[in-house]
């Protein structure tokens, strides 16, 4: 029971009915996600653009591209039209930004906004109070052409538990008050949270979407 299809099954076994997996292939080459995909999974996440780019030719059209990484502001227009789901929308300028490339190039792109609930100065995303305010403002009505479908959030990097349930429960409180404060958002349903070491707490909290690597894949070669 060692190969990337067996850890696949064990994962999915063990997964509610609901929620979706990413299989997290960054660092990994394109024979090890042709394993994956030969095992049934479409999803598969990178963080670098240059590898997702790179992989994508190698590997059947109906692959899903979800992009998970820090996406820097001059990597966007290469990245527009390759994603099925930018999952790691940091801020507001970045967001705007995929917002025009996406108009230009005649595309919309679907993206998660990240929030930022750690306690690591290095994490990336929206501070709680920043995501509330931007809902409030209903400043996503000024997009043209990206659909916001939910959030993405991180736990901090810790074995202490209490700390890791209290991140996820506080990235989905704030999942359901953008809900509650929108109504009216269409396709807001996706909380993207939990990685392989932690994604039972994140299910346990209202995660709907986890992104497994190392699970699958084994250690990463960096
Ligand atoms: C690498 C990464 C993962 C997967 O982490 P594993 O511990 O290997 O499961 C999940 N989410 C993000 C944002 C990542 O960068």
């Amino acid at each position: 029971m060692n190969t990337i299809a067996d850890h696949i099954s064990q994962v999915l076994a063990a997964l509610p009915e609901g929620v979706r997996l990413v299989a997290v292939s960054k660092f990994h080459d394109a024979a090890a996600v042709r394993q994956a995909y030969d095992a049934g999974q479409r999803r598969f996440g990178e963080s670098r653009v240059q590898e997702l780019l790179a992989k994508a030719p190698l590997l059947p059209d109906d692959v899903e591209w979800h992009f998970i990484g820090h996406l820097q502001t001059n990597k966007v227009r290469q990245l527009i039209g390759k994603t099925s789901l930018i999952e790691s929308v940091d801020s507001e300028r970045l967001l705007e930004l995929i917002d025009k490339e996406s108009e230009r190039a005649g595309t919309v792109t679907r993206v998660l906004l990240q929030v930022h609930v750690a306690r690591e100065e290095t994490k990336f995303g929206f501070y709680p109070e920043e995501i509330m305010e931007y809902f409030r403002n209903r400043r996503f009505e000024q997009l043209k052409a990206v659909h916001i479908c939910g959030l993405m959030g991180m736990a901090s990097n810790t074995d202490d538990t209490d700390r890791v349930n209290e991140d996820f429960s506080a990235i989905h409180k704030i999942y359901r008050d953008i809900k509650a404060l929108c109504p009216d958002l269409r396709g807001f349903d996706i909380l993207s949270m939990g990685m392989s070491g932690d994604w039972p707490s994140a299910v346990e909290h209202g995660s709907n979407m986890v992104r497994i690597g190392t699970a699958i894949f084994g250690p990463r070669q960096y």
